[in-house]
């Protein structure tokens, strides 16, 4: 199986490939102990309102702290949760954490307390008991519904039979807000966009590396990143931009009519009393 030209690096005895394939391996089959043990946590990074710098949101992100590999990026078990569907039990984990969060932020910061935006994996999004389960975990924490955002990306979005998520609606019926995740890097379907019963775009940080001082930038993605601003402003809906590294990017937004952004020159994720810190103004 390995390549006649000496560059194939998937031959099957590849060393470093059956490396990853173990990792890969002991990951999948120790992650239903991980849940039971406490080993996954939660961190959140700011959503920034541009005009003012107000932290809106928050944006809640799942770590797994392993026992033998160390802190874990959702990069390198989120797709294997989806695959062995453990997926479906650690989001609702990380949608009641979060959920418990927001409701101490609430409790503390009243009016000024940020909403929590929680991603949905697609499978998630399929479950046949997300609506109760999403009804429970609010219920059960005390927490308004407009205080929660659901982030999902294109694909989650769009159900089987190509048509949109039936789930959406009741979910947004109740006052929960959905934001698009990762926007302009999956297949949108404009037509279905204009019924859907989202509220935020995200436009995908990709975008951002083009975004520069004026006489420096990449004009095609700012112009992409402008269109994207302009389309969501047509819809009537939110947007917010990923990725934002740099003051210069910042300024550009802001510029651009974009309405938030997130990112390291605002903040890096962090755990939930940085953004207690961030709330009382003492940073
Ligand atoms: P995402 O939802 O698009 O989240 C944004 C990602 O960008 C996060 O990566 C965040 O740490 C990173 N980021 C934030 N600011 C910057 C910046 O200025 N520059 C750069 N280069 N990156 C920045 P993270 O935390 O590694 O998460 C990766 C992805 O994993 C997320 O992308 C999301 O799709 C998924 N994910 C995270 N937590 C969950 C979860 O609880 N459930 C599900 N289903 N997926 C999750
Ligand atoms: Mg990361
Ligand atoms: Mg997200
Ligand atoms: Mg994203």
């Amino acid at each position: 199986w390995a390549k006649a030209d000496g560059k194939s690096r998937w031959a099957l005895y590849d060393p470093e490939r059956n490396a990853r394939e173990v990792a890969r391996f002991t990951l999948s089959a120790t992650m239903p102990r991980a849940l039971e043990r406490d080993e996954f946590y939660v961190e959140y990074q700011p959503l920034v309102r541009l005009e003012d710098s107000t932290v809106v949101g928050v944006e809640a992100l799942v770590r797994w702290q392993h026992p033998e590999f160390g802190r874990l990026a959702p990069d390198r078990f989120i797709e294997l949760a989806e695959e062995t569907g453990l997926i479906v039990p650690l989001g609702r984990w990380v949608l009641r954490k979060a959920c418990e969060e927001a409701r101490r932020w609430l409790v503390e910061f009243g009016d000024a307390a940020p909403f929590v935006s929680v991603n949905l994996a697609v499978r998630q999004s399929r479950d046949p008991e997300l609506v109760r389960d999403v009804k429970r975990i609010l219920d059960e924490c005390a927490l308004p519904p407009h205080h929660l955002q659901l982030e999902l990306t294109e694909s989650a979005i769009m159900g089987t039979a190509d048509e949109p998520l039936e789930s959406l609606r009741a979910l947004s019926d109740m006052g929960i807000k959905i934001a698009i995740d990762d926007f302009g890097t999956g297949y949108s379907n404009l037509a279905y966009l204009k019924h859907l019963p989202v509220h935020e775009l995200k436009i995908a940080g990709s975008f951002m590396e083009g975004l520069r001082a004026a006489d420096e930038e990449d004009p095609v993605d700012s112009q992409i990143v402008a269109t994207l601003v302009q389309l969501a402003h047509a819809l009537r809906l939110g947007v917010t931009a990923e990725g934002v590294e740099t003051p210069a990017q910042a300024k550009r937004l802001h510029r651009i009519g974009c309405d938030t952004g997130q990112g390291w020159f605002f903040a890096r994720p962090g755990p939930p009393d940085a953004i207690d810190s961030l709330l009382r103004g003492d940073l």
